[in-house]
């Protein structure tokens, strides 16, 4: 809800970040402490706005319990987010925290926030495109037609399926004459 004091820095306002709506003002904190939290691999982004942090609850005794859904499930940065993620609620003032990682319900890249897409956008990477209702499964067609993150150019193709990291495509923008790279669906 957009009330007129709110909508001073409209860009923004649009934007539709991770941090669910109607939270007491501790969980609120926690949320926010969290959202400072950068994805191992793309350090532009938070675990926030990446959709990883799937679950954060106080239990008894202010006990602060956070549940993870990693983008991959061999990533090596998984120990080291586990780490920051406790270190950074202690520090904001959790009594304890307990971290949980999960693989349940699949992470995919239609839980990365409108905020976050912008902030792969400005780091220079093609978000990945939203995948069309009823496609299961890496969305070829859509890895193949990615948005020039500089123009906004679609006059761009796939050079490689497989950019420098697994998760990310290469390809190649017809208007800038260079190539980009795209954070793959999945
Ligand atoms: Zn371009």
């Amino acid at each position: 809800m957009v009330t007129p004091t709110e909508s001073a820095d409209l860009k923004d306002s649009n934007l539709k970040g991770n941090i669910p709506d109607g939270l007491t003002p501790d969980l609120l904190r926690y949320w926010e402490v969290l959202d400072q939290v950068p994805d191992p691999e793309i350090p532009a982004i938070s675990v926030v706005d990446l959709g990883i942090v799937t679950r954060l609850t106080v239990g008894d005794g202010g006990v602060v319990q956070v549940v993870l859904t990693p983008t991959f499930a061999g990533c090596p940065a998984l120990k080291w987010m586990e780490k920051t993620v406790r270190e950074a609620l202690l520090e904001a003032g959790a009594p304890e925290v307990e971290v949980q990682t999960t693989f349940e319900n699949p992470w995919t890249s239609d839980r990365i926030s409108e905020v976050g897409r912008e902030k792969i956008r400005n780091f220079g990477l093609a978000p990945p495109p939203r995948r069309r209702p009823g496609c299961v499964g890496p969305d070829l067609e859509a890895l193949a037609h990615a948005a020039c993150p500089r123009c906004g150019s679609e006059n761009t193709s796939m050079k490689s399926p497989f950019g420098p990291t697994l998760c990310r495509s290469l390809h190649y923008c017809f208007d800038c004459l260079e190539a980009f790279e795209q954070f793959k669906p999945l």
